[in-house]
């Protein structure tokens, strides 16, 4: 016993330097708008120091210990219902942290090494630089050609949702193992390019393997602000600065400066831009199982929205097809809630008509702490509606 406490103290101690003893994860369930409101007025209350994991009901929030029993009386106060999801955050740590996922460096090597053994097939882009200075890699999949109609896939723009980025180092695998072999693909690539992004977020996600496994947003230190960060997928230039995002540099979705004023961000924005043939953007975060698309920002339906709808069903379908992982799919506004300045939105008014993302597992049982052992099942399932979106898009030339 003793052994094993000091074993998972050093655990602690090499894995978390931000500890999370005695946070605890709460589930918040209100019961109507009003409720809802007043869930949302705490996180205006910057001391409790709360972490919204999931912004719509039911709402997930880590809460530190030294806030729990003022968010619980506060909830109680107002007749809302809540239970705890996550116990001691601090245990799953000690139990599942970072087995099987990749850091920074091993990602990045992987991408050489796919590329050194995949000469014809891969290749690889840096399409900028990070705020503190990492290269910005993305995975080009071709066949030949030039200027081909292209695919975009993206992982890891929010730091601590790990099974994104994981997830995007089996997809990089499974095209190079799969071309030539699987149909559909093969079939892709014989006409399409594929641009993979694994780590679109190198600084928050090294931050997450170093000093804090919750960290989300880059590393900008903000003017004026001891708070560190800008949440990238606020920054994008559609209905920059509007509701679901925050001008607080200490929040979570603090949307920056002015919009595209992060380098993570303007370096996709460049590329895309020159690049100009791009056909389907997939951006893919974790939790809550859900396939979306625009808008987030505006309650008006987005232009082929019912191809978008009829597409998005289909890619659930298969993905459901291999374990049964519900899903649910729709625009972002109606399904998750109202985001302005994300990728998708973006992507879209600049015509790219598939633009999607991905809530990966789960629905809130580890939430960003999901176990090792579910990057594979969760990869597989995910490249099954990958590849649907993807060969809609292959067979609906615009
Ligand atoms: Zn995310």
């Amino acid at each position: 016993m003793k052994t094993f406490s000091v074993f998972a103290a050093l655990l602690v101690a090499v894995f978390s330097k931000e500890v999370f003893h005695g946070h605890q994860v709460l589930r918040i369930v209100p019961k109507d708008d009003v409720q809802m409101s007043l869930i949302k007025l705490l996180e205006d209350i910057l001391e409790l120091e709360l972490d919204f994991w999931r912004w719509v009901a039911p709402v997930d929030v880590r809460v530190p210990s030294h806030s729990l029993q003022a968010v619980m009386t506060y909830l109680e106060s107002h007749n809302i219902k809540y239970f705890p999801v996550i116990k001691d955050l601090q245990v799953l740590f000690i139990f599942w942290v970072r087995v099987n996922f990749l850091s920074f460096s091993q990602i990045y090597s992987f991408q050489d090494m796919l590329v050194a053994e995949n000469p014809k097939l891969v290749s690889k882009i840096v399409i900028g630089q990070s705020y503190e200075r990492r290269p910005l890699n993305v995975l080009k999949f071709s066949t030949g050609g030039s200027n081909r109609p292209a695919i975009w896939i993206d992982t890891g723009i929010h730091a601590r949702e790990w099974v994104t980025q994981a997830s995007g180092v089996w997809f990089a695998k499974k095209i190079v193992t799969d071309y030539g072999k699987d149909q559909s693909l093969t079939a892709i690539l014989n006409r399409m390019d594929i641009f993979l992004e694994i780590v679109v977020n190198p600084d928050g996600y090294q931050y997450t393997h170093t000093r804090d496994r919750m960290w989300r947003k880059n590393r900008r230190p903000n003017r004026g602000s001891r708070c560190v960060g800008v949440d990238l997928n606020r920054n994008w230039n559609a209905g920059f600065g509007g509701q679901g995002s925050s001008r607080d540099p200490c929040s979570n979705i603090y949307h920056g400066a002015r919009a595209h004023s992060e380098p993570e961000v303007t370096s996709i924005v460049n590329f895309l831009r020159s690049h100009g043939n791009i056909k389907a953007f997939i951006a893919i975060h974790s939790y809550s199982q859900m396939l979306l698309y625009p808008y987030g920002y505006t309650r008006v339906p987005a232009k082929d929205d019912a191809e978008l709808k009829q597409v998005a069903q289909k890619a659930v379908t298969a993905l459901t097809s291999l374990y049964g992982t519900p899903y649910r799919y729709g625009s972002i506004i109606s399904t998750i809630y109202q985001s302005s300045g994300g990728s998708i939105d973006w992507t879209y008014n600049q015509g790219i008509k598939y633009s999607y993302t991905f809530e990966l597992r789960d629905t809130g049982i580890f939430g960003f702490i999901l176990p090792a052992n579910q990057i594979i099942p969760t990869a597989n399932e995910t490249w099954l509606a990958l590849k649907s979106i993807m060969d809609h898009t292959f067979k609906n030339p615009y």
